[in-house]
């Protein structure tokens, strides 16, 4: 059978062209046969990219050929050839260079009015794929399905991906506003006159760890400390934010804009749920005046888990001994979860005291003496954002970040590939969770449709466009 493929563009000058694009010769007596093949669809995106981009590009510049000012022609001086890169094939597009007006008092004697057009050599789409996808695969894994499926050019590998999310990254922090020490900008008398606010906002800040591309002076694999968050509004959707914590100078700018893009307001409650670390609690200082800060119940549970761990060794040798010990963890553990901290506090002390006075040859009582000693130290440094979480949790309010560690998970885990060899620069990582994580919480696209307008525009004409074509 043979099938013709044609393509008309009628460009409104009363010139439409009209010609043969492909030509194929296809048997219909196998299934594999049926329908165009993954290659004669690559060929044939191809051709028609190259004729459209071609033929708007041709618009464009003859639009461009007269002095803007007295309307006379402008003389050619040659051309360059722009190479676009698109999801349809890297098309090379002759760009005219054209003399400038005699009444034109520029500096330059020619210029190339497909540059303007041109402002970037790749197209948004393209950049949105090869971000989007770079953001939750490798840079590696990413091109494969690109090629398999699209005719993009030959050239793209896992280098040319990197840098185009990294040009994206960068484009996104050039818009953040400068690092401010407080975030509260208006009076009690302003936020009184603010419409009511929506629901309250809980944000979960916790830390992870990424390993380092550069070893330390002694050859040694170092890791490096990144910061994620989850911002949970009612209605508003859940926001995730990123960053590295010995590159970023923006923390707080970083989280400001999360939730100004929450609709946040200043008369909001808002409560942050911490791990009680210092740098993680800094990010959320000064946020808001209704702000409520949370030392998260997960990570008071994981200290306690760790020293029952140490209470069952200790059992081996020292039966009575360790049973009294485990009765002062779970006091401890209920003093806790009711927010008596002053309790809470004074069994810790005794804990510390009972077990420096057991004598025994257990392996890890070092170690259990160490983390009773820490916890203590842990509990008092927090002790003002200890809630009385059983009242809390009365209530249905949030009293861990356990979904946090999970979001930890979700942003460092896979991406940053904690089995895998994968190793980061700070800025590299930084700027993979910038993208990442609104590849993740679907905001990434929103950014780029601000970026480009004409991409959202484009998708809502096509819609509806389709309609009464198809009728
Ligand atoms: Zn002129």
């Amino acid at each position: 059978m043979k099938i013709e493929i044609r393509l008309r563009i009628d460009a409104g000058d009363g010139e439409a062209c009209d010609e043969e694009v492909l030509v194929l010769d296809k048997p219909h007596d196998r299934l594999e046969q049926i329908g165009l093949s993954l290659d004669e669809a690559k060929d044939l995106l191809g051709r028609v990219q190259e004729r459209i981009v071609g033929a708007q590009a041709g618009a464009y510049a003859a639009e461009h050929r007269h002095c803007g000012a007295c309307d006379a022609s402008l003389r050619r001086k040659g051309k360059t050839v722009i190479r676009f890169r698109t999801p349809f094939g890297d098309v090379p597009v002759a760009s005219p260079r054209l003399h400038r007006c005699a009444c034109d008092a520029a500096t330059t004697r020619t210029f190339s009015p497909l540059a303007d057009l041109f402002h970037e050599h790749v197209a948004p789409e393209m950049l949105y794929l090869e971000t989007k996808w770079a953001s939750l695969v490798s840079f590696g894994v990413t091109v494969d399905p690109l090629k398999d499926v699209l005719p993009v050019g030959a050239t793209l590998n896992a280098e040319t991906v990197r840098h185009h999310l990294h040009r994206v990254a960068a484009r996104a922090e050039a818009e953040l506003g400068e690092e401010q020490f407080t975030f509260i900008e208006s009076s009690p008398y302003q936020r009184a006159r603010l419409p009511l606010p929506e629901g309250p906002v809980v944000v979960g800040v916790d830390g992870g760890y990424v390993r380092a591309r550069e070893p330390d002076r002694e050859g040694r694999q170092t890791h490096f400390e990144v910061m994620i968050g989850k911002s949970m509004a009612e209605d508003r959707g859940d926001r995730y934010f990123g960053l590295v914590q010995s590159f970023d100078r923006k923390p707080k700018r970083r989280l400001h804009e999360v939730l100004r893009d929450q609709g946040f307001q200043m008369n909001q409650e808002i409560t942050f749920l911490t791990d009680g670390g210092d740098s993680v609690r800094n990010i959320a200082v000064d946020m808001s005046p209704c702000a409520d800060h949370v030392l998260d119940w997960f990570h008071i549970t994981m200290r306690l888990t760790v020293m029952g761990q140490y209470v069952k060794g200790l059992a081996h040798n020292r039966e009575a001994e360790a049973a009294e010990i485990e009765r002062t963890l779970k006091r401890i553990k209920g003093f806790l979860w009711n927010g008596n901290t002053r309790e809470a506090l004074i069994c810790a002390r005794d804990l510390e005291d009972d077990l420096d006075e057991i004598e025994t040859d257990y392996s890890g009582m070092k170690a259990f003496r160490k983390n009773a000693a820490e916890f203590h130290v842990y509990i008092t440094r927090n002790a003002h954002t200890i809630p009385n979480y059983a009242e809390r949790h009365r209530y249905g309010e949030r009293v861990s970040t356990a979904f946090v560690e999970s979001t930890v998970n979700t942003v460092v885990g896979k991406r940053f590939a904690k089995r895998q060899q994968m190793r980061w620069s700070k800025r590299g990582a930084h700027f993979m969770l910038q993208t990442r994580t609104r590849a993740l919480d679907g905001t990434l696209q929103g950014k780029f449709e601000q970026w480009y307008p004409g991409l959202a525009v484009a998708t809502s004409d096509q819609k509806l466009e389709a309609g009464p074509m198809a009728a």
